[in-house]
């Protein structure tokens, strides 16, 4: 096939992700023989329509999707600074994995919103450049918080790259703030490459032109903010609802029940799993919820639904990512672990 792009590596997602309504399978159909999720893959059914799962559909021209880019923790991986084997054996095959990222396209109309804008931005959208414009590689962008992993590929929209002209960015005020007062992204406010659209928690945001209607709400999460606030968003579409948090400290204050109410697919904090990537630290003072307490707290729901509930955001240690075993007993229970590719129909 003529149409790939180096380092083009089919990961595990048809295997782990069968059993799963409604979550395309993999690239090509495929499944690796060693269970690590590979770096870029094209999304599902690329580039010859052929996507199983979706209803018969003619993925490239129907529809819209949520099209995970991304499904690492913020340093991604490689992560700097790591030679254990989790990186080690990533670097001498060539994977990469970027931070959390996901895309809502409009199929018919070859546009998307982009929701974070990671330090891997370039090879992100370039699984989506059949939805770009020039100088406009997407419609909107939607930020969660002011950690690297989330925010600094916007640098990218600047005069040194694509020099956007006034790409819509939605963060809440307090992200806004931090964008505007401080170097570079001052830079990208003041010469108008990016237009800051302060979006509070709680109010939605409706895009009438996507779709039969896309809106979209973020909802305070409670996250060490050294910077700003943080945020969850939750999409929707009249028929679909998927929502994705990446980054919180606890599940406490019901908030992962007003997380989930009424999604149709959850992308969930998967930073860690159970600590052992941690030895000697207590997991009670780790500021993320442990995938092992997820999983118990959501089993019920996740039996009911198998694939509802979808991991993201692993730290390049989280055996989840390359642990076969401990991925099997993670698709057992009924939950999936987002890959890099996968993707949903919203509408
Ligand atoms: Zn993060
Ligand atoms: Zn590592
Ligand atoms: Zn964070």
């Amino acid at each position: 096939m003529s149409r790939t792009f180096s380092g083009l590596l089919i990961g595990a997602v048809t295997l782990l992700l069968s059993g799963c309504a409604g979550i395309s399978k993999g690239p090509f159909g495929q499944q690796s023989a060693d269970l690590q999720p590979h770096g870029i893959v094209l999304p599902p059914g690329w580039p010859e329509n052929t996507d199983e799962n979706g209803g018969g559909r003619n993925w490239a021209n129907q529809g819209g999707k949520i099209i995970v880019l991304g499904n690492a923790q913020d340093g991604g991986v490689p992560h700097v600074g790591c030679l254990k084997e989790c990186c080690e054996s990533a670097r001498r095959n060539g994977q990469r994995l970027g931070p959390s990222c996901l895309a809502i396209v409009d199929m018919v109309q070859k546009k998307a919103i982009l929701v974070e804008a990671t330090p891997a931005i370039e090879e992100q959208l370039a699984m989506i450049s059949f939805a770009g414009r020039p100088r406009k590689p997407v419609e909107a962008v939607l930020l969660t918080h002011a950690h690297i992993g989330h925010y600094t590929g916007l640098m990218h929209f600047g005069r040194e790259v694509a020099s956007t002209q006034s790409m819509p960015v939605y963060c809440t005020p307090k992200m806004a703030g931090f964008l505007e007062e401080n170097g570079p992204w001052d830079q990208l406010v003041k010469l108008e490459q990016i237009d800051l659209k302060k979006s509070e928690p709680g109010q939605a945001i409706t895009f009438e032109d996507f779709g039969f209607g896309l809106k979209v709400t973020p909802i305070a999460v409670k996250h060490r903010n050294e910077y700003a606030d943080t945020v969850a968003w939750r999409i929707e579409s009249p028929s679909r609802t998927v929502v994705f948090c990446p980054d919180i400290d606890r599940w406490n204050d019901d908030i992962l029940e007003t997380l989930i109410e009424g999604a149709d697919v959850c992308y969930l904090d998967a930073t860690f799993y159970d600590g052992r990537e941690l030895p000697g630290r207590d997991m009670s003072k780790i500021p993320h919820p442990p995938m092992v307490e997820t999983m118990d707290r959501l089993q019920d729901l996740a039996k009911k639904h198998p694939g509802r509930f979808r991991f993201i955001h692993l730290n390049h240690t989280n055996p989840a990512l390359h642990d076969e075993e401990i991925r099997r007993s993670v698709i057992e229970r009924g939950f999936g672990i987002a890959e890099v590719g996968e993707s949903f129909y919203l509408w």
